[in-house]
């Protein structure tokens, strides 16, 4: 049974409660937070860290600790679930006002804090990425501020059902003829070299992983168009890939049943999530 941490105590999964009055369960007023563990170490930890002080500050919501105690709280949670590799789920919440009520409660309502783990041994050396990822496209249907990671997650819960009823691995949403990104990733296509990526703004969420691809790929000399791309250049780009912290860079091989080049993960994308992971575990803590 799995360890789980809540406002301050590490506790049996099936002894953890949270209220029924919780904003997080009936407003979704939550934010939340996904690191990999590699080698029972945290990827990128300090980037997941400074985005959820940023979600947290744009909806004006407490934070649940000094933010030097979740490095703590996530060493803890590493070591008590026994993780090699795997997830550290992390989620904030504007907590208990003790009834339901759509204004925010008083300011010093305390948040709700919560962590659990996902074991997946070697879960770097993924099946996927070696055969590479088929997507469709959906209507981007999701609320206007995708910068802020909340946990409203319906569309793209739906969104995944979609795909997995297309038969394929995941949706990129399209908006103005234009990809966003995935349902729980950045998109990007590469062309003549090229790595295409929508800049950031509010309609994608400022993924941790991509701005370290980015980084590395500017690095390495790769040339990087921060920019926003249709379906139709998607459909004839060389390579396309996505990223995030749970699927590190993962190539896509088809869009709406069209192959991209032969059909099999380009050497861009190859290349770049290997770079990914070896660089990021260097950095791990
Ligand atoms: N976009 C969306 C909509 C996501 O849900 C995620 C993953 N949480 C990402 C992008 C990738 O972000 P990260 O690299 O920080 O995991």
């Amino acid at each position: 049974m799995r360890t789980v941490y809540v406002n301050g105590d590490y506790l049996p999964e099936n002894e953890a409660k949270v209220s029924v009055f919780d904003r997080g369960f009936l407003m979704s007023d939550g934010v939340y937070e996904v690191t990999s563990v590699l080698g029972g170490k945290l990827i990128d930890f300090e980037g997941h860290v400074k985005r959820l002080e940023r979600s947290l500050s744009e909806l004006d919501m407490r934070a649940p600790a000094a933010m030097d105690d979740l490095l703590t709280i996530h060493r803890e949670m590493v070591s008590r679930n026994d993780i090699t590799d795997g997830l550290i789920y992390l989620q904030v919440t504007r907590g208990n006002p003790g009834d339901r009520d759509f204004h925010y409660p008083p300011a010093d309502t305390a948040p709700t804090l919560v962590l659990f783990t996902q074991s997946k041994p070697g879960f770097a050396a993924s099946p996927l990425a070696q055969r590479g990822a088929r997507v469709i496209s959906v209507p981007d249907m999701r609320w206007g501020r995708r910068d802020i990671k909340t946990v409203q997650l319906l569309y793209p819960s739906m969104a995944k059902m979609m795909a997995q009823e297309a038969g394929v691995d995941d949706a990129w949403l399209v908006q103005e003829g234009k990809v966003t990104e995935g349902t729980s990733n950045n998109a990007y296509i590469v062309k003549n070299g090229r790595i295409i990526t929508r800049a950031l703004s509010q309609d994608i969420l400022h993924g941790i992983t991509r701005a370290a691809v980015l980084r590395f790929a500017s690095e390495a000399q790769m040339e990087i168009e921060e920019r926003s791309f249709t379906l139709d250049e998607a459909m004839q780009a060389d390579e396309a890939f996505f990223t995030s912290a749970s699927a590190f860079v993962m190539p896509v091989v088809e869009i709406d049943g069209t192959a991209l080049g032969d059909g099999t993960p380009g050497p861009v994308a190859t290349r770049l999530r290997e770079v990914y992971i070896d660089e990021s575990l260097k950095r791990a803590v």
